[in-house]
């Protein structure tokens, strides 16, 4: 098939080139640097199939574009789908297909790295010494053992943050509308939200942005939460209120904040933009805090997770093109 690929990358490439040339060449790769959106849609050319990431838009208006040129399939090079208008997708006889687990242990361990160095404040560490600073004042933490984490959502990384963190031997408080056996093998307790959020010294979202999850963690969440909490998000960027989330770091709710994703983080995230005025002065703000680190949206980016992101992308659109339907569908159903 012709695949027209959006918001690629040399590494997208590369990657996506080798997972191609493994299965024989059976498409033929178009390559654009630009994300997917009203403006970009006619840059498909008649193409059979997109491909997409995270901070590509696919809503009804693009989708029309896509149909009308002649796009029978959207192939996302994620797992998260909240970006495609999936009823609009059907309507226009659009498939979609996702990556449903490529390395959930790269979001997992970024989770942890995200943990650590808040709480160790490595990121202030590493640029005191080198300005010759090796005094502590400031660099105080905790030890993880015997803290209380709370990870919300204990799909496949979920369960992998918490598998990780009961080896550091801390207590694991789990909420999941539908909670994992799994979880009971690392003495992991499932409980209710409230409980959660009243107890944990660390708060982890891990689960996918839907209408019921949008600004869950939101003024009232951080008035339930212990002062000084930790919270972390690699899940995606509207689980949290930003605005809630700056008025909790000024007031000292929260401790500490590990982001990798941003609400608003489409035309920021994957871009150098270090010789450009950033105009988003809520994200500016994030930046001024000590104990906020962000991370652009890269939990997912090891080796292993591109190779297999690149390979299952191509599988989709194989079982598309020979089958009718992608190896992983993404549906109204699966929305539902
Ligand atoms: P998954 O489908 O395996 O697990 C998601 C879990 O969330 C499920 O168990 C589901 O029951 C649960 N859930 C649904 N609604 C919930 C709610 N209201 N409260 C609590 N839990 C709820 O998905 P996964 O592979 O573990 O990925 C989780 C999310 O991580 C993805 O949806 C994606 O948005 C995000 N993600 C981020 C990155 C990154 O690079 N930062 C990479 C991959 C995935």
């Amino acid at each position: 098939m012709d695949v027209t690929i959006f918001s690629t990358k040399a590494y997208d490439r590369r990657f996506l080139d080798g997972a191609n040339a493994a299965a024989g060449e059976p498409h033929r790769l178009r390559y654009l640097e630009a994300r997917l959106t009203h403006e970009s849609a006619p840059l498909t050319q008649g193409a059979q199939a997109v491909c997409a990431f995270v901070n590509d838009v696919l809503d009804r208006p693009v989708l029309e574009v896509l149909a009308a040129s002649g796009t029978r399939m959207v192939a996302l090079r994620s797992a998260g789908f909240n970006n495609v208008d999936l009823p609009a997708a059907a309507e226009l006889g659009i498939a979609g297909g996702r990556v449903p687990a490529y390395s959930p242990d790269a979001v997992a361990e970024h989770t942890v790295a995200l943990i650590l160095a808040l709480n160790r404040k490595t990121h202030r560490a590493y640029a005191r010494v080198r300005e010759g600073n090796f005094a502590l004042e400031g660099l105080l933490g905790f030890d993880l053992k015997g803290r209380t984490v709370g990870i919300v959502g204990t799909g496949k990384i979920g369960r992998a943050v918490a598998r990780i963190l009961a080896g550091f031997g801390c207590r694991v408080l789990a909420y999941d509308p539908m909670p994992s056996a799994e979880l009971a093998d690392f003495g992991a307790e499932a409980v209710g939200l409230d409980r959660l959020l009243a107890e944990a010294d660390i708060v982890s979202l891990h689960c996918p942005l839907t209408p019921d999850t949008h600004h869950m963690i939101d003024r009232a969440a951080l008035a339930r939460m212990k002062r000084g909490v930790m919270l972390i998000n690699t899940g995606r960027g509207a689980l949290v209120d930003t605005a809630a989330l700056i008025e909790g770091l000024k007031s000292g709710v929260i401790g500490d904040l590990g982001l990798d994703v941003y609400e608003e983080e489409g035309g920021l995230f994957f871009e150098d933009l270090s010789n450009q005025i950033i105009r988003d002065d809520v994200f500016s703000r994030l930046l001024t805090f000590p104990n906020v680190i962000v991370t652009g949206h890269q939990a997912f980016f090891t080796a292993e997770a591109l190779a297999a992101i690149a390979a299952t992308t191509i599988e989709n659109l194989s079982c598309f093109e020979t089958q009718g339907v992608p190896r992983h569908p993404v549906s109204v159903e699966r929305l539902a």
